[in-house]
């Protein structure tokens, strides 16, 4: 049931955040998973009518995207793509206050799997598009609205698809996808608006730990797979990969206005690592994230049955890569980590993609900071990396600038945004609904008007 004091804006975008999120498009990483048609066939209803060219691709059963356009007056003028992902990450259902797929609003605040990660975004992208096209105002840029399944995965059914099978369909020039403009405080009390410009790349690994076989009653002296597996697995923990501060790393820190014994610290590669331990741990994970390729077991499988010593264990990794780094640079890392075992450990990279980032000097940058004005009067933007992966690779690969970008109320700051993307009681407040939407309007008309 609707709130009775939502004003109809904020009652449009929300109610399409509840249906978005009753759906339960949870993107387990396997193929049957995800099911986005659903959230598919949701906005092509809702999107309907208004004279919007609406195109549906389906990469494999279940698995769609939606794009829908709005042709510029001017074929100089740039593309602007709004795009936003339509699945979700799994639920720990029993460690939620209230139904992760519920879309209850409680309090002023709209709980569900997806209200940050990101169906805010991919809901509000979609009531602007409808409202624009029903408007009938001509934009000079063409505008276009894309809905991607298997975000939460590789994108290889959504996004990578798109940009690799229907090239022609979504090439553009400019992207705004998630995550960025959740206000920053400085110390000064003026507010600050991440923009994430570059995101860390990503290799689907695996170490091979290899010994000798045995028999199970026989231990003393043999050469265990699995014993040394945990070895591998503590050097690694202890590793203390180099620190590499970037400039995005020192303006973001800068940004907030702290004075020097703060900053400093936070931006000397020397000491940054053991000052991450001293953050509020959610800053702290962020802190050390962006600054350090990131080399996580989370994954191992051996042994095969009770009284057989093993020869082989498998251990997943899933490397993060700060710019610069590739699979040659990552492997120096392990043999570092692991010294004298480093021969005993075969090491395949996988599928390394690499980290990405555009340029934070361009018109849709000058707009952003225009449109970040417009709601936290004398703001300032800040050009940020982001640890974890977004669709921006897959756009980038075709040349198109990606930012990250929202406007969020003073509620959502970084700390809370971080905790909640993929944790439990996943919220957003209809504060923030109403900036949002409020806000891709104003880019529009700013950007392409
Ligand atoms: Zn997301």
């Amino acid at each position: 049931m609707m709130d009775a004091a939502l004003d109809s804006d904020v009652g449009e975008v929300a109610e399409l955040i509840q249906a978005m999120i009753r759906n339960r498009c949870v993107n387990d990483g396997t193929p049957d998973s995800g099911e986005e048609t659903r959230n598919v066939d949701l906005l092509t209803g809702y999107l309907e009518g208004v004279g919007l060219d609406i195109e549906r691709y389906t990469a494999i059963h279940g698995r769609e995207s939606l794009v829908a356009t709005i042709e510029g007056t001017d074929p100089n003028a740039p593309t602007l793509t709004l795009l936003g992902h339509t699945d979700v990450v799994p639920v720990n259902e029993d460690r939620w206050s209230r139904d992760p797929f519920g879309g209850e609003i409680v309090d002023g605040e709209l709980w569900g799997r997806g209200a940050i990660d990101m169906f805010n975004l991919t809901a509000s992208m979609a009531v602007a598009i409808k409202r624009i096209a029903a408007s009938g105002d001509p934009l000079r840029g063409t505008l276009r609205y894309v809905a991607v399944a298997d975000e939460e995965a590789s994108g290889l059914y959504g996004a990578k698809y798109l940009v690799e099978r229907e090239t022609d369909a979504v090439r553009t020039d400019y992207v705004i996808t998630e995550s960025g403009g959740f206000p920053i405080e400085a110390a000064d009390g003026s507010i600050s608006m991440p923009v994430l410009v570059a995101e860390k790349g990503t290799m689907a690994s695996r170490l091979r730990v290899t010994g000798t076989p045995g028999h199970g009653s026989m231990p003393y002296g043999t050469d265990n797979a699995l014993v040394k597996a945990a070895e591998v697995l503590g050097r690694l923990d202890a590793y203390q990969p180099p620190t590499r501060v970037s400039d995005h790393w020192r303006s973001f820190v800068e940004g907030f206005g702290y004075p020097p014994e703060l900053t400093g610290p936070l931006t000397d590669e020397e000491t940054l690592a053991a000052t991450c331990a001293a953050l509020p741990a959610a800053i702290g994970k962020v802190a050390y994230s962006c600054n350090h390729t990131t080399l996580t077991p989370t994954v191992m499988s051996g042994g095969t049955k009770r009284n057989v010593i093993p020869d082989s264990v498998d251990i997943e990794l899933d490397i993060r890569t700060l710019p610069g780094d590739d699979p040659a640079s990552v492997r120096g890392m392990i043999n570092e980590a692991l010294g004298d075992l480093a021969d005993q450990v075969e090491f395949d990279p996988g599928v390394a993609i690499p980290a990405s980032e555009s340029p934070a000097d361009t018109p849709l940058w000058d707009s952003l900071g225009r449109v970040a004005n417009h709601f936290y009067g004398g703001s300032s933007l800040l050009p940020m990396l982001m640890p974890g992966g977004t669709d921006s690779r897959h756009f980038r690969a075709l040349g198109a600038t990606c930012y990250g970008f929202g406007i969020y109320s003073r509620e959502m700051e970084l700390e809370k945004m971080a905790t909640m993307a993929h944790g439990d009681d996943e919220r957003i407040d209809l504060e923030s609904l109403r900036l949002i939407i409020d806000m891709w309007d104003v880019l529009v008309r700013d950007f392409l008007g």
